[in-house]
């Protein structure tokens, strides 16, 4: 998406550790109305598939993922990053590790928001190894729901973990995919 590449290019930071910062429209002041423009993005890119839920995994997905659950007219499921005492009776469950943080979590959701009967589209801010979608995947399956696929915002496609998961049939639309990352040279986008 042309408009959010422009984006990434004036704002975003490259970091060391191949982090791409991105506070100022994504991840911690939101522009909105650019997040409105990637939900009708996704809508149409999953035109004529029935999706009746979105799932992403706080915090960072929440923005994207209410964007586009509230353009497709169907509810939010937020997962959790740990297990907190309002979620409560049966719970699904993923160990997940974080690109950002260097540590494991588990992703934990309640089983009354994500049932069989559910077509669920996942969306997140970004997909680097994949694990956080791998988790999100495993939730889905373990509620045997049917995935639709995953809409990510930003690919960081040299980690190859959207690659990965498409060569083992999943859907993965990325808005934006980065082939090339680097403080010197700055920002390559993947055509
Ligand atoms: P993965 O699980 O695919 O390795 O990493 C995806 C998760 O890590 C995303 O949910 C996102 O929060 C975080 N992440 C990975 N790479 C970056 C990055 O370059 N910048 C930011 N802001 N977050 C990232």
């Amino acid at each position: 998406m042309r408009a959010l590449e422009e984006k990434i290019v004036k704002e975003g930071l490259v970091l060391d550790g191949n982090v791409l910062k991105v506070g100022s429209f994504l991840n911690q002041m939101v522009d909105t109305s650019l997040a409105q423009e990637m939900a009708q993005e996704v809508v149409r890119l999953y035109k004529g598939v029935p999706v009746n839920k979105v799932v992403t995994i706080e915090a960072s997905g929440i923005a994207i993922g209410f964007a586009v659950a509230a353009a497709m007219g169907v509810p939010l499921v937020f997962v959790k990053k740990s297990h907190a005492s309002n979620v409560s009776g049966n719970v699904l469950t993923a160990r997940i590790h974080s690109y950002t943080h260097s540590t494991d979590y588990t992703a934990t959701v309640s089983a009354d928001y994500i049932t069989k009967d559910d077509c669920v589209l996942i969306v997140d801010d970004f997909l680097a190894n994949g694990e956080a979608l791998r988790g999100l995947i495993e939730i889905i399956r373990s509620a045997g729901a049917t995935l639709a696929g995953c809409a990510v915002q930003i690919e960081k496609g040299f980690q190859g973990g959207g690659d990965q998961l498409r060569s083992e049939g999943v859907r993965v639309e990325s808005l934006a995919i980065i082939e090339k990352m680097s403080v010197e040279e700055g920002i390559t986008f993947r055509r």
